[in-house]
């Protein structure tokens, strides 16, 4: 006797969030859908994170597969690599990619991303100007090192410094060009960001800070960059990491309910019943998302949903930060700027380069801000998850786990 059809779930975007949506699914419900996968990127799933340790030299491609097209075949998922979804037809319940493939749905998942912001300042279409987002751009860059000395990186925050110290180690000359005047303000306050511009000028990397790029020169490709008050610098390279937004016109054009981006309720589910979406393409409760930790946890809720054993939700929960930069230890979580009612705790140890803030909001922890030493970093920001009550151990708080732990 034939068995019946299964449901069809058509995942868009072939990320780390849809990717790990899939394998959560896969993990509750392995034979419940037949799915089918569109990416953009003509690859399996790669690490995202890891590109920087790739453009930095210290990772090959390989290494930071996910899931390779093996996976996919062995888990009788049908992947359209390269080939990305350009309609959605939520009438018909159907997807139709650029290549003219078109695919049925009974459940949709958008895990679309989000796309690199590029400032939109004469030149910024130049040869030589790239953003730092995927594979084909490190490899970009790579190749750029090979043949050009002269970096500029747009952007200090994460992703910029992270594509500077890449750049370095591939034998390039950068400066990292900022708007704000300190580095990676949104993480780090200004004493642990001097630090860090310390330590990052010891490596060899340049800063501009407080500085606004009015133009990019050149004809054939970059030449340079001019700032508003007419000086400039040499650049035949230009690495724009200035911000993301979150990639959601396919899901506007389809009619799917968007803020800043799509927008879901607790359960991932959009304001269609049968379309769900994960990633830096959704917004929950006004957020929207930049970094791992809270798509996995979207990811598991969503899964379970669409797997029918949907009684979770999501719940948004403090993040923390590192920087990927051999040599620098930095760590930030929760809310570093504090606020009214809030207090600080801090520790300089200028000689051995050690500065600890905690912010306290009554008797709980809701920020940290660490550099030099971060080995109690992923504590903190277990008390600041966890709202332990922290008054007893107050005075040794910023000794660390092991004295708190033996008074
Ligand atoms: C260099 C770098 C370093 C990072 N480091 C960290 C870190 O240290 N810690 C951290 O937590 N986060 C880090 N991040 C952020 C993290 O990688 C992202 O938060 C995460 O990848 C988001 O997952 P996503 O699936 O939403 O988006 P993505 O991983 O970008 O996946 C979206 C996919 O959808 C595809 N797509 C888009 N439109 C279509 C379409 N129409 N049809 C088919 N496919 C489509 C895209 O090509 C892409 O492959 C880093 C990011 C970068 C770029």
């Amino acid at each position: 006797m034939k068995s019946a059809p299964r449901p069809r779930l058509v995942v868009v975007g072939n990320g780390m969030a849809g990717m790990r949506a899939v394998e959560e699914l896969l993990q509750l419900a392995p034979e419940l859908y037949d799915i089918t996968v569109f990416g953009e990127e003509p690859h399996g799933n790669y690490n995202r994170i890891l590109l920087s340790p790739l453009l930095a030299g210290e990772k090959s491609v390989a290494d930071i597969m996910l899931n390779p097209r093996e996976w996919y075949a062995r888990n009788g998922i049908t992947l359209h690599a390269g080939d990305p979804v350009v309609a959605i037809d939520r009438a018909r319940r159907t997807v139709r990619s650029q290549g003219g493939s078109e695919a049925g749905y009974d459940r949709l998942l958008i895990a679309t991303g989000s796309r690199p912001f590029i400032p939109p300042v004469p030149g910024c279409d130049l040869p030589g100007v790239i953003a730092f987002r995927d594979i084909q751009h490190v490899e970009a860059m790579l190749e750029a090192a090979r043949r050009h000395r002269h970096a500029v990186v747009i952007g200090g925050g994460l992703l910029g410094l992270e594509a500077a110290n890449g750049l370095l180690r591939q034998g390039m000359e950068v400066t990292v060009v900022h708007l704000h005047h300190s580095l990676m303000e949104r993480q780090l306050d200004a004493p642990a960001s001097a630090l860090l511009q310390q330590a990052l000028e010891s490596t060899g990397l340049r800063f501009v800070l407080g500085a606004q790029t009015a133009e990019l020169i050149g004809t054939e490709r970059v030449t340079a960059v001019r700032f508003k008050d007419g000086a400039t610098l040499p650049a035949d390279l230009v690495v724009m990491a200035a911000g993301v937004r979150p990639n959601i016109e396919l899901a506007r054009a389809a009619g799917l309910y968007c803020e800043r981006a799509i927008v879901v309720d607790d359960t991932l589910q959009t304001y269609d019943p049968r379309i769900y979406a994960v990633g830096e393409c959704v917004q929950h409760r006004r957020s929207t998302f930049g970094l791992v930790a809270p798509i996995w946890d979207q990811a598991r809720v969503c899964a379970a949903h669409l797997a029918g054993a949907g009684h979770r939700r999501y719940v948004q929960q403090a993040t923390a930060t590192k920087l990927k930069v051999t040599g620098v230890d930095l760590y930030s979580a929760g809310c570093i700027y504090g606020g009214p009612g809030t207090e600080d705790i801090v520790l300089r140890d200028p000689r051995r380069g050690v500065y600890k803030r905690l912010v306290l909001q009554g008797e709980r922890i809701v920020g940290a801000v660490l550099y030099g030493d971060v080995a109690d970093g992923p504590w903190y920001f277990d008390l600041i998850q966890r709202q332990t009550p922290v008054a007893a151990m107050r005075q040794r708080l910023l000794f660390g786990r092991a004295l708190c732990e033996a008074a």
